[in-house]
């Protein structure tokens, strides 16, 4: 589905939140591959790049002094320090992308998501990814082995703070199975981009419809 000039549409921006650990990146990397009209936000971070990490793809890798000129010139719709480094949102692609009917999906964290939503509630939609339970996300994070114990342990207790929010989402989404957590997730972006408000197309039909002349009757 995307805008065309017959059915002009307006994107929206799907805000996809989790705490690390919960597969949120296997989630919205194939959401993002199986639509056409969805792009990932790419922000820019100050941490260096991760190995297999790459610079445009994953992130636009920045310097301090590179990110904080981006701040001064207004170049991002929100941007935040998370452990240590700064992260953000460029703005122009994602604005340019809601006029012409595409969407952008948001990889980002929970004060990020709200910051942006805070601004523009109406083209937002925020699904929370939860886990299964914290010893499932405990047992995914030490698999992983990217953080130490102590990097694990605030991620948990930060998810702790998050889950209570819940009420703040649109939808909640539980990944205790990848495909059944996949089909939930593609069929909320499916029903929001057929929300009458984000249908520009219909108020010009209706009023269309609305101006029409009834045939009398014995006519066409
Ligand atoms: P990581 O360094 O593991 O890629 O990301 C660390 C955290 O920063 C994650 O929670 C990620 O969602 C968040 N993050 C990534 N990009 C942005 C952004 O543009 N803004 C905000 N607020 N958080 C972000």
């Amino acid at each position: 589905m995307s805008s065309d000039e017959a059915r002009p549409t307006r994107g929206l921006m799907l805000m996809v939140v989790a705490p690390s650990g919960v597969g949120k990146t296997s989630l919205t990397r194939r959401l993002v591959a199986d639509h056409s009209d969805l792009h990932l936000s790419i922000s820019a971070t100050t941490r260096a790049p991760r190995p297999g990490e790459h610079d445009g793809r994953d992130y636009h890798f920045v310097d301090r002094p590179t990110f904080d000129a981006m701040v001064e010139r207004g170049e991002f719709l929100e941007w935040a320090e998370v452990y240590g480094n700064r992260y953000g949102s460029p703005k122009i692609p994602i604005m340019e992308a809601l006029s012409k009917g595409q969407s952008t999906l948001f990889d980002i964290d929970f004060q990020g998501a709200m910051k942006i939503c805070g601004q523009a509630r109406q083209d937002c939609v925020l699904v929370y990814i939860l886990p299964p339970s914290l010893a499932e996300m405990h047992r995914r994070l030490h698999a992983r082995s990217q953080d130490s114990e102590e990097v694990i342990r605030e991620r948990i207790a930060r998810a702790k703070e998050e889950v209570s929010n819940w009420k703040t989402f649109d939808y909640v989404v539980m990944n205790d199975d990848f495909d059944r957590a996949y089909a939930e997730l593609a069929h909320i972006y499916h029903a929001e981009r057929r929300k009458a408000s984000r249908n520009l197309w219909i108020e010009p039909l209706v009023e269309d419809l609305l101006a029409e002349a009834i045939p009398e009757a014995g006519e066409g």
